[in-house]
């Protein structure tokens, strides 16, 4: 499925000068268009870790925001638009009723430890967050395949690591620091397009290549997700191994689905409505099947990596959703950009 504004907002969010930001943010600009014209979308930002450097061991930097970057974007938020959680927020669009003006929903993806610290940042500014969990990788059960990849790669003895995907051999250099980071994409890659028997069988590759290490988890526990829920924060599904849903096969992903929302209801004791599909941006990570799965599992909606504000258009069960910045001028630059150029993705399922 395409998507209608990614183009027109990646080339305006790349080519706005950092300097031009800065200056609309501390004239109070945004502040003045959101006066003169309210936002009557909702902006779903997406998040995953919140670290600093030292989390670049677990998440791609590119994924990660610093402690103090968040807490700046939690106050500036909370201050300036009405943040609500998101099962409140999907409520207005399934209803078909209008959302408050300026309306906000935080989300992070994956199930970082480092999110607990951010459920106490939003809980401090009494704003809440929806947490989208991995369920079968949370801290103590099996290695979420994305850090362990990166932590892999780092420790792989010699210049290269040699896969093999049935049947077609590939060898992938490492040698170097350049190489290794351009070598988590590609066994990232390797490891989202295949089914999950043949994600497995290139993870055991992966850690004979790197003989005795033992990755280290760096995700959330149950009894996290508990005080988090004492919070008063929302803790999705975000599937049990984080499989690329459309590469895993219909049943595999069915299993996924539903799986992780038994999986939550039951160590949380509440019922789990939110569902995030894994493996975003360029990947081809869900299909209208994928999404009607979703639905079927007892979801109330889905978000996805499409970029955009989400609004009364808008499918549940394929949210727009903003990505973060580190900075916070960056961040209040899209907030006010792309709620213009919103569409609507097209619809994943069919209404009935
Ligand atoms: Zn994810």
């Amino acid at each position: 499925m395409p998507q209608p504004s990614t183009n027109l907002l990646t080339r305006i969010r790349r080519d706005a000068a950092p300097a031009a930001k800065r200056l609309l943010f501390s004239v109070g600009a945004y502040d003045a268009v959101r006066r003169v014209r309210p936002s009557d979308g909702l902006a779903i930002l997406r998040y995953h870790a919140i670290c600093g450097p030292e989390g670049h061991a677990y998440a791609d930097p590119g994924i990660c925001v610093t402690p103090s970057s968040f807490e700046r974007h939690v106050a500036y938020l909370a201050s300036r638009y009405c943040v609500l959680p998101l099962p409140e927020a999907v409520a207005y669009l399934r209803e078909g009723k209008s959302l408050p003006a300026n309306a906000v929903a935080i989300t992070f993806d994956d199930g970082y430890a480092d999110n607990l610290s951010a459920a106490r940042v939003l809980q401090r500014h009494g704003v809440s967050g929806t947490f989208y969990i991995t369920a079968g990788c949370l801290s103590g059960e099996a290695p979420f395949w994305p850090s362990e990849v990166r932590q892999i790669v780092e420790r792989v003895s010699g210049e290269s690591i040699a896969l093999n995907a049935t049947g077609t051999h590939v060898s992938i250099p490492c040698a170097s620091p350049a190489e290794r980071r351009s070598a988590i994409r590609t066994v990232a890659k390797l490891l989202k397009s295949n089914t999950i028997p043949v994600r497995e069988q290139l993870r055991d590759q992966l850690r004979a290549a790197a003989a005795a290490f033992a990755p280290t988890s760096y995700m959330l526990t149950w009894e996290h997700l508990r005080e988090m829920q004492r919070l008063g924060m929302t803790i999705g599904s975000h599937t049990m191994t984080h499989p690329n849903l459309p590469s895993a096969g219909l049943e595999d992903a069915r299993r996924e689905i539903y799986d992780s929302r038994a999986r939550l209801e039951r160590e949380l004791d509440a019922p789990v409505t939110m569902f995030s599909y894994p493996n975003g941006g360029a990947e081809r990570y869900m299909t209208r099947d994928v999404a009607r799965l979703v639905r079927e599992a007892g979801f109330d909606a889905a978000t996805t990596s499409w970029n955009g504000f989400a609004g009364a258009g808008s499918d549940p069960f394929a949210l727009e959703r903003v990505q973060v910045a580190e900075r916070l001028e960056d961040l209040a630059f899209a907030l006010e950009v792309e709620r213009f150029a919103f569409k609507p993705a097209p619809r994943a399922v069919a209404q009935q």
